[in-house]
């Protein structure tokens, strides 16, 4: 975490991101609000008219009380004058008060219901190779910001048109009678706003030279507080002591961000400093001269109070309008990077593509010089590999870590494609296939558990919706029925007892169990199987492959293992080295043939006999 506290860090040049204008991201916004929300433009008028009308009653309130008192006339026309101003201002404000909470509720259900689905759907949907780079968790971590509440991006946007609207609109009406006003006080209300313009730029120059800075305390945080509060993680933290470290760091991070909090507010707040200065100033020249202009009779009461009333509301206009630019000007980075995350292109086939009907099951599967390397790396991971998978044949895919068995796994699964060279699949590219139709070609199992909270049904199916009969076969098959038709709810038990109080917690073994009949009820004709049972038992390893290879007859699979004894069930066995490789053929060859997968296999067997001899003494 110490690159947090780097003074470099996050420090970024205003043209190193593409950016759109304010005003190009409000059209965008707008766009998207009038077609979800047919009546969003009707009240946004309707509140316009009504929070325009109200000043306007305002300032001819108290000019037509003087008016009616220095004028002369009767009682009843004055108080009937006053009465009726007074009623239709105090309607205004109530209807104003009830547009503002329509407008609020429209522009946040906006965010919630429309623009937070619309990322999710995007982060569930977008290319994995896309989601899994550095570049792709750095841009999806920065678009939440767009989200986050209120007055934040998408929202804040929103909530702001209004204000700024009427701000212009006010602005322009009040300086049609603002320019008939003396010269001096026009130029101090144009110093005032001048004044404010460079206050709110200076303020935002500092905030983008700092905001990727601070944007990383706070990703900090998040991610500190996501991570201890993984039950997983909290047994290490507990037996460790790693409290008070994760806990420091966590601080470190929100002092980081208070800090850069605190100096970014400061300087918007010196906003507020002038306003108050040039006010007193305004107010002051003002009084002096309409009383000077009062005593001199060249200007009666009600004029005077007109006048001053103008004044003010103009003021008003010009302050907020350069507020809520100002607020706009925050926002709009955050809808850019909202937007940035969203608008990523996707790298894989999305068109119409080949009919996966047309792959034979099981299918041969040809890898023709292969080359891949990960985005901001120099060396392939993938160097120009070849190798065939003839139908239905079990290939074990070993080798030391790092050697790219799970980078190939990946290009087979379809989740990244080649950077030259092809994947054909019963002669067929995969590039030619759309992308979502080709998963479906492709069952996968991974070592790194990946079960969601719901129900074992929906886990081992995939979807709410599911064939109960071919889910209990699937299990059955995976070893895992009696286990479930133990527990009172069966198919419908929650897994994990987050979400449910009767949930189950299986065990590491019975996990993988549920996620092999997940693979099991996909049927899919190409079976990849990276590092399963890593966690598990040599018992139960060997119980999970012997149900494996009953299974994996009639489709064309891939088994990755550490142990190397676990895999001989293969039909050959592909020993892979720098992305290459490097010996081919069925265990007894490759034994025979004495290379690097042989001094492995010795290695490992004498580390099996030794345990062995071991436990055999201690007994
Ligand atoms: P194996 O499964 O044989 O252990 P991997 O395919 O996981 O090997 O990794 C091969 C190399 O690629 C390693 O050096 C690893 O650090 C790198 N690598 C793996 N995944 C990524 C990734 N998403 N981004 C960048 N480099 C990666």
């Amino acid at each position: 975490m110490l690159y947090l506290i780097s003074e470099q860090e996050g420090v970024i040049s205003l043209e190193e991101k593409k950016r759109h204008s304010t005003a190009a991201n409000v059209l965008y916004l707008l766009r998207y609000v009038t077609k979800v929300d047919r009546t969003y433009l009707l009240a946004l008028a309707a509140a316009l008219a009504v929070k325009l009308a109200l000043p306007v009653v305002a300032t001819l309130l108290p000019t037509a009380a003087v008016a009616a008192l220095t004028q002369g006339g009767s009682m009843g026309q004055y108080l009937a004058a006053i009465l009726g101003l007074m009623a239709l201002y105090a309607l205004g404000t109530v209807l104003s008060g009830c547009l503002t909470q329509v407008m609020d509720l429209k522009n946040m259900r906006f965010r919630i219901q429309t623009f937070v689905p619309i990322q999710f759907r995007k982060a569930l949907t977008m290319d994995f190779c896309l989601l899994e780079s550095p570049e792709g968790q750095k841009k999806a971590a920065t678009a939440d910001a767009a989200l986050r509440g209120n007055n934040f991006g998408v929202e804040g946007m929103l909530r702001h048109l209004e204000p700024w609207l009427l701000n212009l609109i006010g602005m322009v009406l009040y300086g049609a009678a603002a320019v008939r006003l003396d010269w001096r006080i026009l130029l101090v209300l144009l110093a005032m706003t001048g004044t404010n313009y460079l206050i709110a730029l200076w303020a935002w120059h500092f905030n983008m030279q700092t905001k990727s800075k601070a944007d990383l305390f706070l990703q900090g945080q998040k991610y500190l507080r996501r991570e201890g509060e993984q039950p997983a993680n909290g047994k290490d933290i507990r037996l460790y002591r790693m409290e008070k470290w994760l806990m420091d760091t966590h601080n470190t991070c929100v002092m980081g961000r208070d800090k850069w909090r605190r100096q970014s507010f400061g300087r918007r707040a010196l906003r507020s400093v002038s306003d108050s200065v040039f006010l007193v100033v305004r107010d002051a020249l003002a009084y002096a001269m309409l009383v000077g202009a009062f005593l001199a009779g060249n200007i009666d009461a009600a004029g005077f109070t007109l006048t001053i009333g103008i004044i003010s509301t103009f003021t008003n206009w010009l302050n907020e309008f350069v507020a809520t630019s100002d607020d706009w000007r925050y926002e709009t980075l955050e809808v850019d990077d909202l937007r940035d995350f969203l608008e990523q292109k996707d790298v894989l086939n999305h068109g119409p593509g080949v009919d996966i009907s047309q792959v034979k099951c099981p299918p041969e599967v040809e890898l023709r010089d292969v080359t891949f390397t990960y985005s901001g790396q120099e060396r392939p991971v993938i160097d120009h590999l070849s190798l065939t998978i003839y139908p239905g044949e079990k290939i074990a895919l070993v080798g030391l870590n790092g050697a790219g068995k799970t980078t190939l796994v990946k290009l087979l699964s379809g989740l990244y494609k080649p950077d030259s060279g092809e994947i054909l699949v019963d002669g067929i590219p995969t590039t030619d296939f759309n992308a979502a139709e080709y998963l479906r070609l492709v069952g996968t199992l991974y070592q790194d558990v990946n079960i969601l909270p719901f129900t074992i049904g929906e886990n081992v199916s995939g979807r709410e919706d599911y064939d109960r009969a071919r889910v209990w076969s699937c299990l059955e098959q995976a070893g895992l029925k009696e286990a479930v038709e133990a527990l009172p709810k069966g198919l419908d038990t929650s897994i994990t007892q987050q979400l449910e109080r009767d949930g189950v917690n299986f065990s590491g073994g019975q996990q993988q169990r549920l996620l092999f009949a997940r693979a099991l009820y996909k049927n899919a004709p190409l079976l990849i199987l990276d590092e399963p049972t890593a966690a598990l038992d040599p018992l139960a390893e060997a119980d999970l492959y012997q149900k494996y290879a009953q299974t994996a007859g009639g489709k064309t699979s891939v088994f990755i293992s550490h142990r190397l004894s676990s895999t001989q069930f293969c039909d050959r066995v592909v020993y892979m080295e720098h992305g290459r490789a490097a010996e081919v053929g069925t265990h007894r060859e490759l034994l025979e043939q004495g290379g690097k997968y042989a001094e492995l296999f010795q290695i490992q067997s004498s580390y099996y006999r030794d345990e062995k001899e071991a436990q055999h003494e201690n007994t």
